[in-house]
């Protein structure tokens, strides 16, 4: 088989990348099908995230691209997000960032107390209402494996197994002009062709739940979040470990995901849990993608690093990287793989 493009990985970014590629490009991807960070995440896109609310810079053309490709996609799900104070620290922060002028747009309401935005949650410090959206990332893996069909090999690549030479690479009787790496948090791991780049991944857990709460066509969000996908149905997470890494779940972090789930309601609410899920997102130490071409090994790219926020991230870093890799274009430097720190120090 003779192809331009070689993608290895078929998470958010090599899904998104085949899709991007289509009609410009022939290609052939290859994913061993045993999990990833993809079929964890809820796929959230929230403007202000962390303890201290940050508004990331790139944020409103980001969310323009990432509403227009995945909803292209039929993927893209408009929806508000309700952040409920922790406390009253973060109250006060959150307030402050409430009021500032690049926050505001994204703000649609602040309450000051409990149950004022619905009677049913807890939370004592109030909350600010955001506008946001999820993506069902789910739902994009499997509708593209079945658009990919043959072209999608069941499979784990070695770097390795791949061979160049003046015109191109060859990796099992398949020859590609170019192989770009969208293999995740598994690029971090010694011996991989980017594993000097400055890398900080962190393993998540969730859960997908069957609970008699009440309904909420709004994302709820503390310390956490709870996606209420309907009928009944919710996926829950999540957390943060730097140690641990891999697709394995946790007796002890599933235990915690169901407290404070419960935490978010003012009675007393079922859950059985139907699936228990966990993934480690591809971090790097500043925050950004990493996109460009291997300094050495110029048939290599990477397309990775979308760390916490792929949906955010992942559609303009499929165009940037599309574009530098059939037309020259050149990449951003804040995401090229030659900015500081991009490697370790
Ligand atoms: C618990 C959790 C919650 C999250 N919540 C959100 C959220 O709400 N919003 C948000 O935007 N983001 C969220 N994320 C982050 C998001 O999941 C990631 O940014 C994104 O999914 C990363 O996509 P990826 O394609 O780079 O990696 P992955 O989805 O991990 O895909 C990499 C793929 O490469 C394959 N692969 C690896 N090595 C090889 C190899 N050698 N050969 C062949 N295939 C290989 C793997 O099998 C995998 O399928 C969350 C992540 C986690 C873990």
């Amino acid at each position: 088989m003779r192809v331009d493009v070689l993608i290895v990985g078929q998470g958010l970014a090599g899904s998104l990348l085949a899709r991007r590629l289509a009609g410009r490009a022939s290609l052939a991807v290859v994913d061993p099908g045993e999990g990833n960070a993809t079929r964890v995440a809820a796929g959230l896109v929230t403007p202000l995230t962390g303890r201290r609310f940050t508004l990331t810079p790139e944020y409103p053309s980001l969310l323009a691209r990432a509403g227009k490709t995945l909803g292209a996609l039929g993927v893209f799900r408009p929806c508000d997000v309700y952040r409920m104070f922790a406390d009253a620290g973060q109250r006060a922060a959150g307030m402050r960032r409430a009021d500032c002028r690049s926050c505001a747009p994204f703000v649609r309401r602040l309450t000051s107390g409990p149950g004022e935005l619905d009677a049913e949650l807890d939370d004592p410090h109030g909350g600010a209402l955001m506008r946001g959206a999820w993506a069902d990332l789910p739902r994009l893996l499997d509708e593209t494996a079945a658009w990919l069909g043959e072209r999608l090999i069941r499979d784990r690549v070695a770097a390795g197994e791949i061979s160049e030479d003046g015109d191109g690479v060859s990796w099992k009787g398949l020859r590609a002009k170019s192989v770009v790496w969208c293999d995740g948090w598994r690029a971090s791991l010694p011996g991989g062709l980017f594993d000097g780049l400055a890398w900080q991944p962190a393993k998540g857990e969730a859960l997908d739940l069957v609970s008699d709460a009440p309904l909420q066509d709004r994302i709820l969000n503390r310390e956490g979040w709870a996606l209420c996908l309907g009928g009944g149905r919710w996926r829950t997470g999540t957390n943060w470990a730097w140690d641990d890494l891999g697709e394995s779940p946790t007796a002890a972090q599933g235990d915690k995901l169901l407290r404070r789930f419960a935490g978010y309601f003012r009675r007393p609410v079922s859950a059985e849990v139907t699936r228990h899920l966990a993934g480690t997102r591809p971090c790097t130490r500043d925050s950004r993608p990493f996109i460009g071409r291997h300094p050495a090994r110029t048939r290599h790219w990477l397309l990775n690093g979308l760390g916490p926020r792929g949906t955010v991230w992942a559609p303009s870093a499929v165009d940037w990287l599309a574009a530098a890799l059939l037309e020259g274009a050149p990449i951003p430097a804040a995401y090229s793989l030659a900015r500081e720190p991009a490697t370790r120090t």
